[in-house]
Protein backbone atom coordinates (compact mmCIF):
# COMPACT_ATOMS: atom_id res chain seq x y z
CA UNK A 1 0.00 0.00 0.00
CA UNK A 2 1.15 3.62 -0.99
CA UNK A 3 2.26 5.12 2.25
CA UNK A 4 1.13 9.22 2.00
CA UNK A 5 2.57 11.52 4.14
CA UNK A 6 0.70 14.39 4.56
CA UNK A 7 3.23 17.62 5.52
CA UNK A 8 0.98 19.57 8.19
CA UNK A 9 2.22 22.72 8.29
CA UNK A 10 3.86 24.83 10.84
CA UNK A 11 2.75 28.06 11.84
CA UNK A 12 3.93 29.87 15.01
CA UNK A 13 2.22 32.65 17.08
CA UNK A 14 4.52 35.07 18.02
CA UNK A 15 1.70 36.84 20.43
CA UNK A 16 -0.59 35.27 22.78
CA UNK A 17 -1.06 36.30 25.84
CA UNK A 18 -1.85 32.66 27.95
CA UNK A 19 -0.75 33.65 30.93
CA UNK A 20 -4.10 35.78 31.07
CA UNK A 21 -6.01 34.34 33.96
CA UNK A 22 -9.12 33.41 31.32
CA UNK A 23 -6.70 30.48 30.15
CA UNK A 24 -6.61 29.34 33.57
CA UNK A 25 -8.87 26.27 33.83
CA UNK A 26 -8.43 25.00 30.36
CA UNK A 27 -4.77 25.76 29.38
CA UNK A 28 -4.20 22.17 28.45
CA UNK A 29 -7.11 22.38 25.76
CA UNK A 30 -6.10 25.14 24.66
CA UNK A 31 -2.95 24.30 23.59
CA UNK A 32 -3.97 20.34 22.24
CA UNK A 33 -6.28 22.87 19.68
CA UNK A 34 -3.31 24.86 18.72
CA UNK A 35 -1.35 21.55 18.26
CA UNK A 36 -4.07 20.18 16.09
CA UNK A 37 -3.82 23.25 13.67
CA UNK A 38 0.30 23.39 13.47
CA UNK A 39 0.68 25.99 15.88
CA UNK A 40 3.77 24.65 17.12
CA UNK A 41 4.90 27.23 19.52
CA UNK A 42 3.86 30.57 21.17
CA UNK A 43 5.77 33.40 22.50
CA UNK A 44 4.41 34.61 25.58
CA UNK A 45 5.16 38.49 26.10
CA UNK A 46 4.44 39.69 29.80
CA UNK A 47 2.98 42.53 30.78
CA UNK A 48 4.26 43.50 34.06
CA UNK A 49 6.72 41.86 37.26
CA UNK A 50 3.96 40.38 39.17
CA UNK A 51 3.28 37.94 36.38
CA UNK A 52 6.95 37.38 35.56
CA UNK A 53 6.87 34.33 38.32
CA UNK A 54 3.83 32.62 36.97
CA UNK A 55 5.06 33.02 33.25
CA UNK A 56 8.20 31.32 33.91
CA UNK A 57 6.27 28.62 35.24
CA UNK A 58 3.86 28.15 32.26
CA UNK A 59 6.48 28.10 30.04
CA UNK A 60 8.60 25.31 32.20
CA UNK A 61 5.52 23.00 31.95
CA UNK A 62 4.82 23.66 28.54
CA UNK A 63 7.94 23.44 26.42
CA UNK A 64 6.04 24.95 23.43
CA UNK A 65 5.60 28.29 25.02
CA UNK A 66 8.56 31.01 25.34
CA UNK A 67 8.64 33.41 27.35
CA UNK A 68 9.04 37.66 27.26
CA UNK A 69 9.69 39.72 29.76
CA UNK A 70 8.46 43.03 30.15
CA UNK A 71 6.72 45.67 31.14
CA UNK A 72 3.33 46.71 29.21
CA UNK A 73 2.87 50.63 28.87
CA UNK A 74 -0.67 50.12 29.35
CA UNK A 75 -0.02 48.85 33.01
CA UNK A 76 2.17 52.32 33.96
CA UNK A 77 1.03 52.20 37.11
CA UNK A 78 1.83 49.28 38.18
CA UNK A 79 5.26 49.83 37.18
CA UNK A 80 8.57 50.44 39.34
CA UNK A 81 12.14 51.48 39.42
CA UNK A 82 12.97 48.64 40.65
CA UNK A 83 11.11 46.66 38.21
CA UNK A 84 13.86 47.54 35.60
CA UNK A 85 16.47 46.63 38.31
CA UNK A 86 14.78 43.11 38.76
CA UNK A 87 14.23 42.85 34.81
CA UNK A 88 17.84 42.65 34.21
CA UNK A 89 18.21 39.97 36.38
CA UNK A 90 15.03 37.84 35.09
CA UNK A 91 16.71 38.62 31.20
CA UNK A 92 19.95 37.15 32.58
CA UNK A 93 18.32 33.74 34.31
CA UNK A 94 14.53 33.59 32.79
CA UNK A 95 15.74 31.86 29.61
CA UNK A 96 13.66 34.76 27.63
CA UNK A 97 13.61 34.76 23.82
CA UNK A 98 12.76 38.64 24.30
CA UNK A 99 12.67 42.01 26.16
CA UNK A 100 8.41 42.83 26.12
CA UNK A 101 6.09 43.55 25.92
CA UNK A 102 6.97 47.05 25.76
CA UNK A 103 6.66 50.61 23.89
CA UNK A 104 3.67 53.22 24.07
CA UNK A 105 0.16 53.60 24.05
CA UNK A 106 -0.95 57.56 23.66
CA UNK A 107 -4.28 55.92 22.72
CA UNK A 108 -5.00 55.42 26.67
CA UNK A 109 -6.83 58.78 28.20
CA UNK A 110 -4.21 60.51 29.50
CA UNK A 111 -0.98 59.21 29.22
CA UNK A 112 2.30 59.82 31.15
CA UNK A 113 4.07 59.71 27.44
CA UNK A 114 7.32 60.83 29.70
CA UNK A 115 6.94 58.13 32.15
CA UNK A 116 5.94 55.92 29.57
CA UNK A 117 8.96 56.81 27.19
CA UNK A 118 11.53 56.34 30.15
CA UNK A 119 10.50 52.51 30.82
CA UNK A 120 10.29 52.25 27.30
CA UNK A 121 13.71 53.21 26.67
CA UNK A 122 15.07 51.27 29.69
CA UNK A 123 13.80 48.50 28.37
CA UNK A 124 15.68 49.27 24.90
CA UNK A 125 18.93 49.90 26.49
CA UNK A 126 18.33 46.20 28.40
CA UNK A 127 17.38 44.10 25.23
CA UNK A 128 20.65 45.67 23.89
CA UNK A 129 22.78 44.86 26.77
CA UNK A 130 21.28 41.17 26.80
CA UNK A 131 21.41 40.55 22.88
CA UNK A 132 17.57 39.97 22.84
CA UNK A 133 14.96 40.77 20.28
CA UNK A 134 12.07 43.42 21.78
CA UNK A 135 8.14 42.84 21.40
CA UNK A 136 6.86 46.34 20.87
CA UNK A 137 3.24 47.75 21.30
CA UNK A 138 2.87 51.34 19.55
CA UNK A 139 -0.96 52.66 19.31
CA UNK A 140 -1.52 56.30 18.59
CA UNK A 141 2.49 56.23 18.91
CA UNK A 142 4.03 54.88 16.00
CA UNK A 143 6.43 57.87 15.26
CA UNK A 144 7.65 58.27 18.39
CA UNK A 145 8.53 54.71 18.87
CA UNK A 146 10.82 54.94 15.46
CA UNK A 147 12.24 58.15 16.49
CA UNK A 148 12.98 56.20 19.66
CA UNK A 149 14.57 53.16 17.98
CA UNK A 150 16.71 55.36 15.87
CA UNK A 151 18.96 55.86 18.87
CA UNK A 152 19.41 52.53 19.82
CA UNK A 153 21.25 50.95 16.78
CA UNK A 154 21.62 47.19 16.31
CA UNK A 155 18.51 46.79 18.11
CA UNK A 156 15.85 43.80 16.51
CA UNK A 157 12.22 43.12 17.03
CA UNK A 158 8.96 43.37 16.22
CA UNK A 159 6.16 45.80 16.54
CA UNK A 160 3.04 43.65 17.54
CA UNK A 161 -0.41 44.08 15.81
CA UNK A 162 1.20 46.98 13.69
CA UNK A 163 -1.34 49.46 12.48
CA UNK A 164 1.25 52.12 11.12
CA UNK A 165 1.42 53.15 7.30
CA UNK A 166 3.58 51.94 4.75
CA UNK A 167 6.22 54.72 5.02
CA UNK A 168 6.51 53.84 8.76
CA UNK A 169 6.68 50.21 8.43
CA UNK A 170 9.69 50.80 5.29
CA UNK A 171 11.34 53.11 7.86
CA UNK A 172 11.42 49.62 10.54
CA UNK A 173 11.82 47.45 8.36
CA UNK A 174 15.45 49.47 7.78
CA UNK A 175 15.38 49.64 11.24
CA UNK A 176 15.91 45.82 11.49
CA UNK A 177 12.38 45.57 13.05
CA UNK A 178 9.84 43.09 11.46
CA UNK A 179 5.88 43.51 12.27
CA UNK A 180 3.24 40.97 13.21
CA UNK A 181 -0.27 40.94 11.99
CA UNK A 182 -3.37 39.60 13.41
CA UNK A 183 -7.41 39.93 14.01
CA UNK A 184 -7.78 43.35 12.48
CA UNK A 185 -6.28 41.85 9.14
CA UNK A 186 -9.37 39.93 9.17
CA UNK A 187 -11.66 42.68 9.61
CA UNK A 188 -13.69 43.60 5.84
CA UNK A 189 -13.70 47.30 6.39
CA UNK A 190 -9.60 46.80 7.17
CA UNK A 191 -8.40 48.41 3.78
CA UNK A 192 -5.97 50.40 4.87
CA UNK A 193 -4.14 47.65 6.80
CA UNK A 194 -5.21 45.34 3.74
CA UNK A 195 -3.20 47.49 1.60
CA UNK A 196 -0.10 47.47 3.80
CA UNK A 197 -0.42 43.66 4.34
CA UNK A 198 -0.63 43.02 0.49
CA UNK A 199 2.53 44.95 -0.02
CA UNK A 200 4.60 43.88 2.76
CA UNK A 201 7.83 41.97 2.12
CA UNK A 202 7.06 38.66 3.18
CA UNK A 203 11.01 38.90 5.11
CA UNK A 204 9.42 41.18 7.49
CA UNK A 205 6.08 39.92 8.21
CA UNK A 206 5.53 37.56 11.30
CA UNK A 207 1.34 36.18 12.56
CA UNK A 208 -0.09 36.68 15.77
CA UNK A 209 -3.54 36.45 17.64
CA UNK A 210 -3.16 38.46 20.68
CA UNK A 211 -4.93 35.95 22.65
CA UNK A 212 -6.96 36.35 24.39
CA UNK A 213 -7.51 40.28 22.93
CA UNK A 214 -8.33 40.93 19.72
CA UNK A 215 -10.33 37.99 17.83
CA UNK A 216 -10.48 37.67 14.49
CA UNK A 217 -13.68 38.17 12.19
CA UNK A 218 -15.14 34.96 12.60
CA UNK A 219 -14.35 35.00 16.35
CA UNK A 220 -15.50 37.88 17.18
CA UNK A 221 -16.64 38.75 20.97
CA UNK A 222 -15.53 35.49 22.22
CA UNK A 223 -11.71 34.71 23.68
CA UNK A 224 -9.09 34.84 20.88
CA UNK A 225 -6.68 31.60 21.29
CA UNK A 226 -3.94 30.41 19.19
CA UNK A 227 -5.76 27.81 17.46
CA UNK A 228 -7.27 30.90 15.13
CA UNK A 229 -4.15 31.08 13.92
CA UNK A 230 -4.66 29.55 10.94
CA UNK A 231 -7.78 32.15 10.10
CA UNK A 232 -4.77 34.77 9.82
CA UNK A 233 -2.43 33.08 7.32
CA UNK A 234 -5.26 32.33 5.22
CA UNK A 235 -6.54 36.15 5.11
CA UNK A 236 -2.84 37.28 4.94
CA UNK A 237 -2.11 34.32 2.37
CA UNK A 238 -5.42 36.28 0.25
CA UNK A 239 -3.98 39.44 0.48
CA UNK A 240 -0.57 38.79 -0.48
CA UNK A 241 -1.59 35.87 -3.32
CA UNK A 242 0.45 33.75 -2.14
CA UNK A 243 -0.16 29.91 -1.05
CA UNK A 244 -0.72 29.25 2.68
CA UNK A 245 1.67 26.67 3.03
CA UNK A 246 4.20 29.17 1.82
CA UNK A 247 3.60 31.96 4.07
CA UNK A 248 3.39 29.45 6.92
CA UNK A 249 6.72 28.54 5.92
CA UNK A 250 8.18 32.19 5.20
CA UNK A 251 6.96 33.37 8.68
CA UNK A 252 7.60 30.56 11.00
CA UNK A 253 11.33 30.84 9.17
CA UNK A 254 10.75 34.59 10.49
CA UNK A 255 9.68 34.14 13.64
CA UNK A 256 12.73 31.19 14.25
CA UNK A 257 15.03 33.78 12.99
CA UNK A 258 14.20 36.74 14.92
CA UNK A 259 13.78 34.93 18.37
CA UNK A 260 16.33 31.98 17.77
CA UNK A 261 13.98 29.71 19.31
CA UNK A 262 14.94 26.42 20.32
CA UNK A 263 13.61 23.52 18.55
CA UNK A 264 10.37 21.78 19.46
CA UNK A 265 10.84 18.27 21.24
CA UNK A 266 9.11 15.52 19.76
CA UNK A 267 5.81 15.32 20.96
ZN1 LIG B 1 0.13 41.99 23.85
Amino acid sequence: MPVVILRVMEIIDTHSHLDDPSFANDIVEVLERANQVGVSQCVVPAIQASGWAALRQLCRQYPQLQPAYGLHPMYLSQHREQDLIDLAHWLNTGNPVAVGECGLDFFIPDPDKKRQQYFFEAQLELAHRYRLPVIIHARKAVEQVIQILRQFSGLRGVLHSFSGSKQQAERLIDLGFMMSFGGPASYPNAHRLHRLITWMPIDSLLLETDSPDQPDATHRGERNEPAYLPAILQVISRLKDVPPAQLAEATTRNARRLFNLPPISAR
